[in-house]
Formats: structure tokens, C-alpha cells, sequence
């Protein structure tokens, strides 16, 4: 296998990482209209054991937000790193210091509760409003949460592809990667991360900074040094990738 679109050729000695929203799945109007496409959690849960164990979903949403999408309790960091899971099927663990989130949402929400469009995502230790339905009042949501989230040494703002998060403080998909990469299986493994949006940059910059592999889905400006195109693209390199490995075991 010689990689697909110049991807270099697997290793059995990855510790992958996997953004989940527009990595695995496409994105959708809203966090809770995603589909999994067909096969994707039997092709998450084999390239696992290929692994040994060392394959992780980081993503913005709580882990169980996508434990119920994948139907598999894969190991991984949530809330952008906020929350972490070592192991398959473990229990997760809040890390970072979310006080004063509840008096946040509360100054916001009666500002949204007119426009429909506008959604607020809650999580146990960050919240999302999204406004991909209302494109035009980007500027203005940005404002409202800085404004809200004021005063709140411990929380800051983050912000993706039509939406902006108020989390811990100094969690980021970096740090989330850093603590997986604390203990087995995943320590002593080479990084790799995929992942599509702006907040996923900071994943990148930690594999690269740890010899690891930057892959970026989609379009857009990147400190990655690979590429997919899309989703679709995922998949099917996660399909070669899979049978590569089983190949290289028969042998
Ligand atoms: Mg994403």
C-alpha cells in the first residue's frame, strides 16, 4: 500500500486520533442530525484491536454525545479535552474547572430564546451555540459570548465552523491528546491526528511537536501536512488501512 493521496503507509505503531463532526461524519444543521454512515463503527472497533487498543475519538462534543452515535465507548478526550476516557468502555472523567458555566448560560440564553435558529448545546463542563442556520449574526454571537463569559478567570471562548464554545480554560484537543498519550495503550505510540476544523489545529500542532502525522479533511488554511478530502475520504483511507494491517498479519 502505498498510501492513498500521498498519505504515508501505516503503522501498527500509530496512536490514532479522530476528530468525530466532520471527520467521520458529515456535518449536519444540527449536532443532533448526523449520520453514521454504514460500517463505520465495525471499521472503528477492528482498526482498535489492530491497534492494540490505541485509537481515540477528540472531539468538541461529550464522549457519550458520540458513544451513542458509534454505539461503541471508544477511549478518547471530549469537550475538547475537557473530559477523557483511557480505555474502551471506561468511565469518563471531567479534568478541567467549568465553575460559573450555569451563570453563563443563563446571562445568554433569554438573549437567543427569540431566533429559533440559534442552538445552545450543553455538555457537562462547556456549552456550543450554534448559528450555522443564521450565518448573518456570526459577528454578533461572538460578542454576546465574550460579553457573557467575562469575569470568569476559569472559562474562555473557542471558536469553529459556525459556532462558538465556552469551556475550561486552557482545554484544547492538544492537551486532550497529551493526556491519552500519558499512559497505555497509548503512550510510546506515534501520534496521529485527523481532524477538519479550526479547533483541531491545536491537535496538530501537538503530533507535530511529538513526530506524529497532521491530516486534514477538507479545504481551508492548515498547519497539517496531509490531506482528505472529505468524510468519504476517512473512511475509505481507514478501510485501506485496516485491510493493510491484516494483510501485513497473515503474512
Ligand atoms: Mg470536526
Amino acid at each position: 500500500m502505498s498510501g492513498l493521496d500521498g498519505l504515508p503507509v501505516p503503522s501498527r505503531n500509530w496512536a490514532l486520533f479522530l476528530d468525530f463532526d466532520g471527520t467521520l461524519v458529515d456535518l449536519a444543521p444540527k449536532p443532533d442530525l448526523v449520520e453514521v454512515p454504514a460500517g463505520l463503527t465495525g471499521l472503528l472497533q477492528k482498526l482498535s484491536t489492530q491497534l492494540d487498543g490505541a485509537l481515540a475519538i477528540v472531539t468538541g462534543r461529550e464522549l457519550c454525545d458520540v458513544d451513542g452515535f458509534l454505539r461503541l465507548m471508544l477511549p478518547g478526550a471530549g469537550i475538547h479535552g475537557a473530559e477523557l476516557r483511557r480505555k474502551m468502555g471506561d468511565a469518563t472523567i471531567v479534568m478541567d474547572d467549568s465553575r460559573g458555566l450555569a451563570d453563563v448560560i443563563a446571562e445568554l440564553e433569554p438573549l437567543i430564546a427569540g431566533d429559533p435558529r440559534l442552538i445552545l448545546q450543553l455538555k457537562s463542563a462547556a456549552f456550543t451555540l450554534h448559528y450555522r442556520l443564521a450565518p448573518e449574526r456570526e459577528t454578533e454571537m461572538r460578542d454576546l459570548a465574550a460579553r457573557a463569559v467575562k469575569g470568569h478567570e476559569n472559562l474562555e471562548l473557542m471558536f469553529g465552523k459556525m459556532m462558538v464554545e465556552v469551556k475550561p480554560k486552557g482545554a484544547d484537543k492538544g492537551t486532550g491528546m497529551e493526556r491519552l498519550m500519558q499512559a497505555p495503550p497509548f503512550s510510546t505510540r506515534v501520534p496521529v491526528f485527523i481532524g477538519d476544523d479550526i479547533t483541531d489545529e491545536d491537535g496538530f500542532k501537538f503530533v507535530k511537536n511529538h513526530a506524529g502525522l497532521a491530516i486534514k479533511v477538507g479545504d481551508g488554511t492548515s498547519s497539517a501536512d496531509h490531506r482528505l478530502s472529505s468524510p468519504a475520504a476517512v473512511f475509505e483511507w481507514l478501510m485501506d488501512m485496516s485491510a493493510y494491517f491484516e494483510r501485513k498479519s497473515r503474512r
